[in-house]
């Protein structure tokens, strides 16, 4: 089959590679109808992590299932399905609560014996190939799979968007425990912010903020109907509190990760962080998805190489904020997610900006990576172009 190699740092191409197939009882085979290139790609991609080259990178995946092991009870032959980006199990003791994001049976625990949580084809995420290719082993196929509804093919783009971006976006706005009638202050608006942006409106926030320094993201998010906020018009504490009667937001989101620059473009890693705490209210609470990771060899500073940051712990505590953190534990939202799309609640191929045949994804990568004016969202068609 043909798939998106990993080969080193901005190196990837389109490779012959062996057919992925049943390993265990419990898996089934996915033939892929759309794949996305997510901007969590992008840390491997730019080599700030340590994913070994081969890896087949795609974390975002809907296909069709083509086979099917002995021991799986309900997916069958033919089932339109999406698949969460991290792999659970389903009964382990994370599993069993919905961490499903810290599964402890799918962990790869060779080099960190308390690892917990997979994901196909992601640096330190397990043994997983992703999907950015023609066809999928999916594990532990009866708790993974999401079978979709009879709207499946029309609304595919918006299916698709279920694996990752969606429920992440969504999971921003939980751990910042969002009210109906509060307002959020919303870092990045890349795929994952403009859908805590979705998700905020549909959860009945009363003012939703948007910070970025992309004009046809922002574009976006004004379409979502979020204030935007330009990075370079200055101080954005000061700026979310005249909107908000000198207090700040009543809660926050971070979607940016370790990666965030400054208005010139240089990585300021505690940027986006302290910032959070500065234009969110005292009592606020903090939700924190963007992706930091426990070493970045490549970082331009000291202790961003250990990934730590100079974050304002003592203003945080001073105000009393709360802070949750982590990868998004997609099954414990996906179904309703999935009835949102169903049902014309919720519309997330909005963002999307190119659909692509799998040939072409290297150079996608190439133009994601640059930021290049409108490329938000990539879907790439295996099997379909
Ligand atoms: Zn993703
Ligand atoms: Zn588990």
């Amino acid at each position: 089959m043909k798939a998106l190699v990993f080969h080193g740092t901005r190196n990837v191409s389109v490779d012959k590679v062996p057919d992925a197939k049943l390993e265990k009882l419990t898996d089934v085979v996915i033939e892929l109808t759309t794949t996305n290139i997510c901007g969590s790609d992008l840390h491997m991609y730019e080599g700030r992590t340590d994913v070994k080259k081969g890896k087949i990178l795609g974390h975002e995946n809907l296909g069709i299932v083509v086979e099917v092991g002995k021991a799986v009870d309900t997916v069958k032959k033919g089932d339109r399905v999406v698949l969460p980006f991290n792999i659970g199990c389903g009964f382990c003791a994370n599993c069993e609560r919905g961490l499903t994001g810290f599964c402890l049976t799918c962990a790869d625990k060779s080099v960190i014996p308390a690892m917990a949580g997979a994901a196909y084809g992601f640096a330190g995420m397990g043994p997983y190939a992703g999907g950015q290719a023609e066809y999928l082993r999916v594990p532990y196929a009866d708790f993974n799979c999401l079978r979709l509804p009879e709207d499946s093919v029309e609304k595919e783009n918006d299916y698709v968007m279920l694996s990752d971006i969606f429920p992440t976006g969504w999971h921003a706005t939980r751990l910042a425990e969002l009210r109906p009638g509060e307002s959020i202050v919303i870092y990045g608006a890349g795929p994952v912010g403009l859908m805590a942006a979705l998700s905020a409106k549909i959860q009945g926030a009363s003012q939703i903020f948007v910070v970025d320094d992309h004009e046809d993201r922002l574009a976006l998010a004004e379409r979502l109907g979020a204030t935007t906020i330009h990075k370079k018009d200055g101080d954005v504490g000061e700026r979310i509190r005249e909107l908000t009667q000198g207090m700040g937001a009543d809660c926050g989101a971070e979607c940016v990760g370790y990666q965030c620059t400054n208005s010139k473009g240089k990585e300021v890693p505690n940027l986006v962080m302290n910032s959070l705490v500065d234009s969110v209210k005292a009592t606020g609470r903090l939700g924190v998805v963007g992706v930091f990771i426990p070493e970045d060899p490549q970082a331009g500073d000291k202790l961003a190489k250990q990934g730590q940051i100079a974050f304002d712990f003592g203003k945080l505590w001073f105000k009393g904020q709360k802070i949750g953190t982590g990868q998004c534990n997609v099954k414990a939202y996906i179904r309703r997610l999935m009835n949102l799309i169903h049902h014309d609640i919720a519309q997330p191929s909005m963002i999307v900006s190119h659909e692509l045949p799998l040939n072409e994804a290297p150079d996608a990568y190439k133009h994601f990576d640059n930021r290049d004016d409108g490329w938000t969202k990539v879907l790439l068609h295996p099997n379909s172009m």
